[in-house]
């Protein structure tokens, strides 16, 4: 250890994180202290003679942290949250000379920014009571030195569960032109909106339905993302009452999540049971005998209804079941089990060729598509939910 340092025109808090890394259960701010003690009594000088006007390095920021962490606290207010971060922001100027010192002294220092954070921390802590959470507070509080602005990054609000879709004609997820006046998305964001004043809200869903397509049986997973909520402690229950008395979704099965679940719920290729309304004028014994023949491995071109919007390719999908299950007047209602991302209706009619082998074209006969429903999500298979602790963090 090099006790010149303590001529160096620093604050403790800058002395003592030159050798930050030495000794344990000291503050930075002691080990300042000690090195100037230890020089004044080596050297025979007064202490008080060793301290600068003003730090070099941080020009006295150490003394603002509990006006810093006041102003967190004032900021935070309209939040409700129960752990925290504090990250900052320092001038390429402190950092470049902090470096420069560092390395001269050896390299045993801590960084003013650990310092800084731990120290605003501690305050913030005792001024609301709440936790630090370094690895996904519900807050973190971005204090910018150089503008002395504090910027608060809140952590969204995931709520994962299932919908069923009861009416047709609503698509999933929020409809950039307005054409359709309400989506999924939307009756089941309204209320949590409302109960977590948040800012925004998206729907991530394992896959979509039609628009003209109702979802029905177990329902399609899904999480609810909103962002800048103001409350966190949502009544899951009382979301649950209020979509479900929209008469057009329901939700249920209802828990907090956590953010790798997204991409877990976005990216699941899990099996689907259609059921299909189609009119034609095959026999029921016709009918059966064609099912069987588009069971397996089935070659499907960009259907022309949605070309316009998806890359023109060929998909090779697999079915696993096909049966007749109901005639109801002129109408075949026909279930399918088939692998994620298979189109049914071109399934059926056979969308001029472009999906092979086709119901239409084993049948030698018209096959018109009057409705379709999916009736269940095979997802048991995949696990969804990471583990206990991160899905429940937002309760
Ligand atoms: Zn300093």
């Amino acid at each position: 250890m090099d006790l010149e340092i303590a001529k160096l025109k620093l604050c403790d808090h800058c002395l003592g994180r030159i050798y930050g890394l030495r000794g344990h259960g000291l503050s930075n701010e002691e080990r300042g202290r000690a090195i100037r003690i230890l020089y004044a009594m080596e050297n025979n000088v007064n202490i008080e003679e060793l301290y600068p006007q003003k730090c070099d390095l941080c020009g006295g920021i150490f003394e603002k942290v509990e006006e810093y962490a006041q102003y967190a606290a004032e900021k935070v207010k309209e939040y409700e949250f129960s752990t925290f971060l504090i990250g900052s922001k320092f001038s390429d100027d402190i950092l470049k000379r902090e470096k420069e010192l560092q390395e001269k002294y050896g390299g045993e220092g801590e960084s003013i920014g650990r310092e800084f954070n731990r120290e605003v921390g501690k305050r913030f802590m005792k001024l609301t009571g709440k936790e630090a959470d370094l690895k996904s507070p519900d807050i973190a509080i971005i204090i910018d030195t150089r503008y002395d602005s504090v910027e608060l990054e809140i952590k969204p609000l995931l709520i994962y569960g299932r919908y069923r879709k009861l009416v047709r004609g609503i698509p999933q997820t929020k409809w950039p032109s307005g054409k359709y006046k309400e989506s999924v998305e939307e009756i089941i964001a309204k209320p949590v909106m409302e109960l977590s004043k948040g800012e925004e809200h998206l729907l991530h869903g394992m896959g979509r339905e039609d628009i003209d397509a109702r979802m029905l049986g177990n329902g399609r997973p899904f999480i609810l993302e909103i962002r800048r909520p103001r409350k966190r402690n949502v009544e899951l229950k009382e979301i649950q009452r209020r979509v479900n008395s929209s008469g057009k979704v329901e939700i249920f099965d209802l828990r907090f999540a956590s953010r790798d679940e997204i991409a877990k719920i976005k990216n699941a290729n899990v099996r689907k049971r259609y059921r299909v309304g189609i009119e034609t004028n095959a026999t029921e014994e016709e009918i059966k005998n064609a099912l069987k023949e588009i069971i397996g491995k089935i070659k499907q071109r960009t259907p022309l209804r949605v070309k316009h919007r998806r890359a023109d390719k060929i998909r090779i999908r697999e079915i696993f079941e096909a049966r007749l299950v109901e005639k109801r007047g002129e109408e075949y209602v026909i279930e399918i089990l088939a692998e994620s991302g298979a189109y049914i209706k071109e399934l059926m009619h056979g969308d001029e060729g472009r999906t092979m082998p086709n119901l239409a074209e084993k049948l030698g006969k018209e096959v018109k598509v009057k409705w379709l429903d999916v009736i269940e999500i095979l997802d048991s298979e995949i696990n969804i939910q990471t583990d206990k602790n991160s899905s429940g963090d937002s309760m």
